[in-house]
Formats: C-alpha cells, sequence, structure tokens
C-alpha cells in the first residue's frame, strides 16, 4: 500500500522531472534558433540520393557528358545533399525503356530524346527535332519564352513526368552512308537507322527506316544491317567510329537541325524535394542544356578535320533529294497531328514560333553569315 508519508517525495520528483523536461526543451530550441536562422529559415539538412538513368552509353561524350554535368552542378550547387548518380543504357534499364522507369519511379531522373518516345507519344517529335524545322538557338526561345516548355509538360504529365532541356547538338550531319546518293532515286531501297518524324519521312521517299539505339549502330552499320545512318555530327560520330565503317559523310542535317535532348523527372520525386533543390534541379538543367551546345560548337570542327584526314569524303545532299525529303516532311506532320488534338496544339505553337524567327533571322543571323562570307576568304577544313 502508498504510504501517505511518501507523498511529498514523489511530488518533489514530479517536479523535478517537469523542470528537467522543460530544460532540455529550452535547449534544444536554443541550439536549433540560430542554425535555422543563418540557413534562412526554410533549409533542410536531409540528404537525397537520386538515380538518373539514360539511353546512352555511360561516359558516352558529348550527349552522354550533359546527364553527367547535371549530377555534378547539382552536387556542387547543394553542398551534396543531393547527389545524383548517372546509369548508362541497359545497366538498370535499356535504353529505350528510360521514360517508363522514370514515370514509374524505378529511376527519379532520365536522360535521352523525346523522340525516341514517338510510339507512346507521338506529338514528343516536336521536343527533339522537326525536319527542317528550328535551330538549337530558336528552339531554346520557344521552350523559355514561348510556349514550348508549358505545352511540353502538359504533353508528359499524365505520365507523372516533368520535362526539362537537356542539351543540344546544334545542325547535325545528314549522316553516313556506304554509297553516294546522285539523286532521290538513290534513297528507294535504302535502309538506314534514323529515328522519329524523320525516319517516316525516309520511309516515304523510298527508304526504310531501322530503329537502333546509339550502342549498336556501329556493329549495325559493320555487319550489313543497315546501309545509312544518321547519329550526330563530327565530334559525337568519330567517338562512335562510324568513320570506320562508312565512307561518305553527308551534310546538312536537314531531319535534326537542332536536336535536342531531354531530362526527365519523376513529378513526384522532384515534389518531394525542398524547394531550393528544386530550383537547383531547375537551373542544373538549363545550365548543362546550354553547355552540350557550347561543347559541339567547340569540338565540331577538329573532329571534321580528323576525319577528313583519314580518309571519309565529305558531300552535299543533292537539291533534289533535300526537295523530296522536305515533301514527304509535310506529309509526316499532316499525319502526325492528324487525330491528335495536343500535336495540333504543340504544331500551331511551334509553327507560329518557327515563321516569326525565322523571319528576323533572315536579317540578322543568316544576313551577318552572308555578309561575313562577302568580306572574309573562304575556309574549309580539308586543308587544301
Ligand atoms: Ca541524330
Amino acid at each position: 500500500m502508498f504510504e501517505r508519508r511518501y507523498l511529498p517525495v514523489v511530488v518533489v520528483l514530479l517536479v523535478g522531472l517537469l523542470a528537467a523536461v522543460v530544460a532540455l526543451w529550452a535547449v534544444d530550441r536554443a541550439t536549433i534558433k540560430p542554425s535555422s536562422a543563418a540557413t534562412g529559415g526554410s533549409m533542410s539538412k536531409d540528404k537525397y540520393q537520386w538515380k538518373l538513368v539514360t539511353t546512352w552509353p555511360k561516359n558516352l561524350p558529348g550527349l552522354g557528358a550533359a546527364p553527367e554535368n547535371f549530377a555534378r552542378y547539382v552536387e556542387e550547387m547543394s553542398d551534396g545533399r543531393l547527389s545524383i548518380r548517372v546509369y548508362g543504357a541497359g545497366e538498370i534499364v535499356p535504353a529505350f525503356e528510360v521514360f517508363d522507369a522514370v514515370a514509374q519511379g524505378v529511376a527519379e531522373m532520365g536522360h535521352g530524346a523525346a523522340y525516341y518516345w514517338k510510339g507512346k507519344i507521338p506529338a514528343a517529335v516536336f521536343y527533339t527535332a522537326v525536319p527542317f524545322g528550328m535551330t538549337a538557338q530558336e528552339i531554346n526561345g520557344w521552350l523559355h519564352y514561348g510556349d514550348g516548355l508549358t505545352l511540353w509538360r502538359e504533353l508528359y504529365a499524365p505520365f507523372g513526368v516533368i520535362p526539362f532541356a537537356g542539351g543540344s547538338t546544334g545542325v547535325q550531319m545528314a549522316g553516313w552512308f556506304n554509297q553516294e546518293l546522285r539523286s532521290a532515286e538513290d534513297l528507294k531501297g535504302l535502309k538506314m537507322r534514323i529515328p522519329g518524324l524523320a525516319g517516316e519521312v525516309f520511309d516515304a521517299s523510298g527508304g526504310t527506316a531501322v530503329r537502333i539505339a546509339g550502342g549498336e549502330v556501329y556493329t549495325s552499320m559493320q555487319t550489313g544491317v543497315i546501309d545509312a545512318v544518321e547519329w550526330v555530327g563530327p565530334y559525337n560520330d568519330r567517338t562512335l567510329g562510324l568513320n570506320e565503317v562508312a565512307e561518305y559523310y553527308y551534310y546538312p542535317g536537314w531531319h535534326e537541325p537542332g536536336a535536342m535532348l531531354e531530362f526527365t523527372v519523376n513529378e513526384q520525386a522532384l515534389s518531394a524535394l525542398p524547394k531550393d533543390l528544386q530550383a537547383i534541379v531547375e537551373y542544373a538543367a538549363r545550365a548543362a542544356n546550354q553547355s552540350m551546345l557550347d561543347e559541339f560548337t567547340a569540338r565540331n570542327n577538329e573532329s571534321l578535320r580528323t576525319l577528313l584526314a583519314s580518309g571519309t569524303k565529305l558531300r552535299a545532299l543533292p537539291d533534289d533529294v533535300l526537295q523530296v525529303l522536305y515533301n514527304n516532311s509535310l506529309v509526316a506532320l499532316d499525319a502526325l497531328v492528324e487525330n491528335d488534338p495536343m500535336a495540333q496544339k504543340i504544331a500551331r505553337s511551334y509553327t507560329a514560333f518557327a515563321k516569326d524567327v525565322r523571319a528576323y533571322h533572315e536579317i540578322s543571323e543568316r544576313a551577318f553569315l552572308n555578309a561575313r562570307d562577302k568580306v572574309l576568304p573562304p575556309v574549309d577544313l580539308t586543308g587544301q
């Protein structure tokens, strides 16, 4: 039985315990307050680990540099609070399953080309390349100061995926061919690795477009599975060794005048980040986007010089080939937007922006390049 004489002792003990709890709470607040104020009051110290899956072989220069740069920018800007590990194609998922992996949360992020998802999302082709469409500079304008990015996010919203521009190669090359193209007749019967809307244009022009990921284009060409391949341009094509499996190198890249890559982010993963880390993801993507164009601009020239020195034969696409490809591009675009309200909406925005920017570039970019060629001596990279 409890004895009344112990009551004062119990009361003292309880009061002491209460005082200790209050003291600990006060110490805790005093400790948290200054650090919280010093960091702006909103920064969480939680650390996040993300996976970023790509459609490229691991460490592929050029295209594969964008996700590596992005991960490094994020790591540095967040002081290691958001750490992103980059995986090459096939390490977690194959190249053409990157979008689904991000949508399903297998990985928080992806890097690839939107036109790889054409079978699932036909209008995605607008976000890699439109044949005879806008250049890198023009597309970046449409995305970030026109409706381009907003419409892209609307397009991917049903999949719980948020896209960001993920780099541009600039104007690509038309590709590698194992025979000369003297007229549009020579397209007939050719099997070519050429993705996106351009693949349909190539089919309509008498050839056969084949869908092959970057890691397999060299072998496909070497073993005769295909007769021609477009990949990127001198810098990246040389790293894949395409000059070893084809003799003729054609320009210009009618099909990819400003081929853009994409970062894709799982919507739930992004919204689970604190606001400052969300901003870091956005601005790191913006920086990686510009960095790729800068790198290709710097490295293509020297790579072309090396290719030509190794025996590659440089050729311009004949005018009649370009005309046939353009005519079939219009048909392919009409077919794309038919019965697809979202594709129509994006096409309207893209076309209107392209029309206006083209008009202005007539008197700015083109007029300047023409003027420069009039006064400077001609140059070529063949050394002749
Ligand atoms: Ca390409």
